[in-house]
């Protein structure tokens, strides 16, 4: 375990060498950070309960011909990915006012938005990921328009499927932020999914109290950040039978 190679470390995952070529190993920490990395915590078990709900969730995405780099899950905190040259961009798809977008317009949090809204944000530390356009990100050749067009048209696309697994379980999804890759294969190109999507990367609201079940818990100091993380899993149906009671499906709220 201690012999394989890194290959890169993220604020919250490691990436390390694959068994094979054009493989790698995505492995999911407890470290949690807020705000340009100034606000720091380790949430002992955060790892495993991203990695589950990550895996799960491009597996269904998967399930319905979403591309994605995910190939199989290995441990509690790994799993084997296909690697790609990752897109300098972040694509975050809303449907609910929260976070940055309430504040910057002014709109109160919790209003529904009246059609989903894409936004791109240039993934840069050093710039703190600024809003960018279209035009920004085909100026600077960060990505050709046909790769804008698949990322928006897939973004949508996780959004409508996402949307309706999590409303099933009684979770709303507020907005959440995806990063795609380049993946080769031979002479071709292809635009998948890559990353995570986990409740660090999501906004998720309990359909009837609003309660917040993500990572804003940890921003906003809410604590109960992994008992929030865990009822996400458990109504996904996929609680590691250790973590108290397993289920095997989705639990349906009505
Ligand atoms: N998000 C993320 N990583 C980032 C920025 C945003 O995963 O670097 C997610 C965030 O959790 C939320 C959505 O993208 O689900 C929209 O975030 P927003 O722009 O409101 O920014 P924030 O309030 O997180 O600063």
């Amino acid at each position: 375990m201690s012999r394989r190679r890194r290959v890169y470390e993220g604020k919250a995952k490691v990436l390390y060498e694959g068994p094979e070529p054009g493989t790698l190993i995505q492995h999911f920490k407890d470290d949690m950070t807020a705000f340009d990395a100034q606000k720091r915590a380790v949430v002992e078990g955060k790892g495993v309960l991203n990695n589950r709900i990550s895996e799960y969730v491009f597996a269904r995405l998967g399930d319905i011909g979403v591309p994605t780099h995910f190939i199989r899950s290995l441990n509690m905190r790994e799993q084997l990915i296909r690697e790609v040259e990752i897109i300098p961009v972040e694509v975050v798809v809303r449907n609910v006012a929260a976070g940055s977008l309430a504040t910057r317009l002014g709109i109160e949090e919790g209003t529904l938005l009246p059609r989903s809204i894409i936004e791109f944000y240039y993934k840069s530390d050093a710039l703190h990921d600024p809003m960018v356009s279209e035009e920004h990100i085909t100026a600077f050749g960060w990505a050709t328009p046909q790769e804008i067009d698949d990322m928006m048209a897939l973004g949508l696309r996780i959004n409508d499927f996402l949307t309706g697994l999590f409303i099933g379980v009684g979770i709303r999804l507020v907005d959440f932020k995806v990063e795609f890759g380049r993946l080769y294969e031979g002479e071709m190109v292809r635009v998948v999914l890559a990353d995570e999507i986990s409740p660090d990367s999501c906004r998720l609201w309990d359909v009837r109290t609003s309660e917040k079940l993500d990572k804003d818990r940890f921003r906003r100091d809410m604590g109960g950040l992994i008992e929030a993380y865990q009822e996400v899993a458990r109504r996904l149906g996929i609680l590691f039978e250790n973590d108290t009671k397993g289920r095997s499906g989705p639990t349906l709220v009505k």
